[in-house]
């Protein structure tokens, strides 16, 4: 028993050290939720609030950064949470680019993005579905920030970043956790007094103020496809290349000047993230008035 209990001990810490190579933050994840909750029709909103488990007590942007915490249990998703393209190529391509290592196509964000699009267009239609449509939705949110986020359409020979060591100001970082974690966390530490909601707050007002112009062409969606992600992965890898690999080598050190200069792409990509999931599970939810509900 002891043993045992030593064991659990050390691979809780083992897993506890591990770092998280795979999303926004937490609260990354959190404020595009944030930010989808304000757009949802009230016939999405029902259709959310139905699919929720009882300890989101209602709070949707409290389930998206769930498909990290199940990372080590749901091994097979772990390459659905980004995409690698060829070393310094700036553009994404479907067929080259989305699998996983072993090449099975369709096994990464965008395809993943599409099939729970797919599976969460079952809702009204069977009540004995065969997916797990609660984690479908928890999937699909989780990965519609992820699409979003620049690194997590980054080259494959630097993993996305997360091989370019550098320093953020005094403390060691990497690339890849630069721009899920640092930079939002150096805002708000700076920015808002560390309060999360008066961040959010903020990015939900430039929505409606600085960029408001900008917000219909979002929501626009020149594919065929209902998801719309390819083009929005190839918005990533473009602001990969523009900004975040930009005057970046092994070793840099990071400070004010790539700070204030990478905020602003971040908080919009918050923002668009935000607008367009809801945009997305309003459509999604929108189809047919509930057969069995
Ligand atoms: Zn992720």
């Amino acid at each position: 028993m002891g043993l045992l209990l030593l064991f659990h001990v050390v691979l809780v810490a083992m897993v506890a050290s591990v770092p998280c190579t795979h999303a926004w933050g937490k609260d990354g994840h959190y404020m595009v939720c944030k930010v989808a909750e304000q757009y949802l029709t009230r016939k999405a909103s029902r259709a959310v609030m139905d699919l929720l488990p009882e300890e989101a007590e209602g709070e949707f942007a409290s389930v998206c950064s769930w498909a990290d915490q199940v990372r080590f249990r749901y091994r097979w998703a772990s390459p659905l949470h980004y995409i690698n393209t060829p070393a310094g190529v700036c553009n994404f391509d479907y067929e080259r680019d989305c699998h996983n290592s072993k090449g099975q196509q369709h096994m990464c964000v965008v395809g993943a993005i599409n099939n729970f699009t797919m599976q969460l267009q079952t809702y009204y239609e069977d009540p004995s579905s065969e997916y797990n449509l609660p984690e479908s939705l928890k999937f699909l949110a989780h990965f519609m920030g992820d699409v979003h986020q620049p690194m997590h359409v980054g080259f494959d020979n630097d993993e996305g970043g997360n091989t370019i060591a550098v320093h953020w100001y005094r403390r060691k970082s990497n690339l890849h956790h630069v721009w899920d974690v640092n930079i939002l966390e150096t805002a708000k530490r700076k920015f808002y007094d560390n309060d999360l909601t008066s961040m959010i707050d903020a990015i939900r007002t430039n929505i409606t103020d600085e960029w408001s112009d900008e917000v219909d062409e979002w929501k626009t969606c020149p594919e065929k496809s209902m998801a719309c992600a390819d083009g929005y992965a190839s918005e990533s890898i473009q602001l990969a290349c523009d900004y975040a690999y930009k005057d970046v080598d092994q070793g840099s050190t990071l400070e004010d000047d790539y700070f204030l200069s990478r905020l602003p792409v971040i908080e919009k990509r918050i923002a668009q993230a935000g607008v367009r999931l809801a945009t997305l599970l309003n459509r999604i939810f929108s189809r047919k008035v509930a057969q069995y509900k």
